[in-house]
């Protein structure tokens, strides 16, 4: 398990780390936000959209469950599985997504740790004060064993 970790020291630097993010992520990526409310996970998301070319501004899901942006270089699917917890089915179709032909994001994964495979990305982000953050890269699993985040962390 390869792991990284790094601080940033405004929204801006979130963004931008996950900006850097997306030129590491290949279709069927599935990274997992872990952290709490506020602590900047929908920033990071955005980011990485911006820089998969999306260029919709990022909401967040939390309405809407899943979002799906398709103008970039790859879909991008975000999902909050905050409130999936109490829907748990097949009829969702995980499946779909996390071996797609995108780069799935979820906050709140602890809601659908059955759901995940093994092979993710974590990005765990912790508030250390009003502006920093600390993070936290861990890749599981061997399809990640080549690719080195190193490079933009
Ligand atoms: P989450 O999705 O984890 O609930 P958001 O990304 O929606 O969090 O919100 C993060 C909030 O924290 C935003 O208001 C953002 O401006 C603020 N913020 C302050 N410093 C940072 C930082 N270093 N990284 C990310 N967000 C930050
Ligand atoms: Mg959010």
């Amino acid at each position: 398990m390869q792991e990284y970790s790094l601080q940033t020291h405004s929204y801006q630097d979130t963004e931008t780390f996950g900006q850097n993010f997306a030129k590491l992520v290949k279709p069927g990526d599935v990274i997992l936000l872990n952290g709490d409310l506020g602590v900047g996970k929908t920033t990071f998301t955005r980011g990485l959209a911006r820089g998969l070319g999306i260029s919709k501004n990022v909401k967040s899901p939390t309405f809407t469950l899943i979002r799906e942006y398709q103008d970039g270089k790859m879909p991008l699917y975000h999902m909050d599985a905050y409130r999936l917890e109490n829907n748990m089915d097949e009829d969702l179709g995980f499946d779909e997504y996390f071996h797609g032909s995108g780069v799935t994001v979820v906050e709140w994964p602890q809601f659908i740790k059955d759901e995940v495979p093994e092979d993710h990305i974590s990005v765990n982000i912790k508030r250390h004060n009003e502006d920093d953050r600390d993070i936290v890269v861990k890749l599981y699993g061997k399809k990640y064993e080549t690719r080195d985040f190193g490079a933009i962390v």
